[in-house]
């Protein structure tokens, strides 16, 4: 099969139970952050991706980019995306349409994959691993209920946590900070992994490297594996000075877009793990670029696809197709990874999640769960109508 043609892209809005974030400005459960998006093809063969950003936006920019990938091959995603990518410059690019060229990008790797029987991630280049660590990503809270929160999700097999956003640094108390801490590896053991995230991308973040630096020093004294995002977004010159001094790993990138964007803070030492998210950076094409650039300045990639079942389906296959990559961000408690596929995630008994091995990205969407979060699920499995 040489060609298989692009029919039609569609994308569906999640609502209703989307995760809080911690963020200043809260996110209520009706706000659509995320949405999923499907590649219809003149073979039948539908390809699924998704996309961290407002389901208005991502129906906008499909609309705009349509003349560009219509009647498109399927089965060249890396070209499709980058002919996105260069013919879109003048609109801003690395913003909201990058972030919806992610989702068809993903959307092509499934279909490549369904066409030519393979995983993803044998199609990236070859597979290392078939599971991988999911840490289980919770939002801070005070230390009692988040002890709480802990205990559960220990309990129910993970063994890897992040704890960020929310009061942490936020409410402008160290005490409570180190408290919040304290709690949560007192919660988990001395055996499993704690990482903690500032979230300093939120607005308005209001410390700076030196805040960044004691805190470095206390989340050391608790056994954290990484602190995250624990410096505006800009603030690269920085960044480089906390990696040199901090006794923990310096972690970030989550809001970068783009791998141009990327390489003056890998060239530049500014991390000691990058965390691209592939639902905004320019999809599963553009991931597989930063986590090889990163392995060649020695930098560790761990993904940051987490909003939906479909992101994490294409972060387990890059985990797959990375040598090194022995982690994958798994947010606790959200039905949009839980509850919108026939086989949600499911732990082994180190707690450790399978990387599907079947063709595509491995993940079937479920119509009748996701009739409870997007008004017109059907958009996602059939081209009739459009
Ligand atoms: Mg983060």
């Amino acid at each position: 099969m040489q060609s298989v043609k692009i029919t039609s892209v569609v994308a569906a809005p999640l609502f209703g139970a989307s995760p809080k974030g911690g963020w200043s400005s809260e996110i209520k459960p009706e706000d659509s952050v995320h949405a999923l998006i499907a590649v219809h093809t003149d073979a039948g063969v539908t390809g699924h991706g998704s996309v961290f950003s407002d389901g208005r936006l991502v129906q906008a920019a499909i609309d705009v980019l349509r003349p560009l990938f219509e009647g498109e091959n399927a089965l060249d995603p890396e070209r499709v995306a980058e002919k996105l990518n260069q013919n879109s410059f003048w609109m801003g690019r690395g913003g909201t349409l990058t972030h919806a060229i992610s989702g068809i990008d993903i959307a092509l790797w499934d279909i490549l994959g369904k066409v030519t029987a393979q995983p993803v991630g044998r199609l990236l280049g070859g597979i290392y691993r078939q599971r991988v660590q999911p840490y289980c990503s919770l939002l801070m809270q005070e230390p009692a209920p988040l002890a709480d929160t802990l205990r559960a999700m220990h309990e129910s097999g993970f063994r890897a946590f992040k704890i960020g956003w929310g009061p942490f640094g936020r409410a402008l108390d160290t005490k409570l900070d180190e408290a919040i801490v304290r709690a949560a590896r007192e919660a988990i053991g001395p055996g499993a992994k704690l990482f903690v995230d500032a979230g300093a991308s939120d607005a308005h973040w209001p410390h700076g490297l030196k805040w960044a630096l004691r805190t470095a020093e206390m989340l050391d004294d608790y056994d954290a594996g990484w602190f995250e995002e624990p410096l505006r977004p800009d603030a690269i010159d920085d960044y480089r000075e906390l990696r040199r001094a901090s006794p923990v790993p310096i972690a970030g990138g989550e809001v970068l877009t783009r791998r141009q964007t990327f390489l003056p803070w890998l060239a530049r030492g500014a991390l000691d793990i990058v965390q691209p998210d592939v639902t905004k950076v320019g999809g599963i094409s553009e991931q597989r670029r930063i986590a090889w650039l990163a392995d060649d300045f020695g930098v560790k990639y761990v993904g940051h696809g987490w909003n939906t079942a479909v992101g994490l389906a294409a972060d387990l296959q890059l985990a797959a197709a990375m040598p090194l990559t022995d982690l994958v961000e798994f947010i606790g408690g959200s039905p949009y990874v839980d509850d919108i596929t026939t086989e949600p995630p499911t732990l082994d008994p180190e707690g450790y999640l399978p990387i599907p091995m079947t063709p595509g990205l491995g993940v079937n969407l479920d119509r009748e769960r996701l009739a409870r979060y997007t008004p017109d699920p059907e958009l996602l499995f059939s081209d009739e109508r459009r």
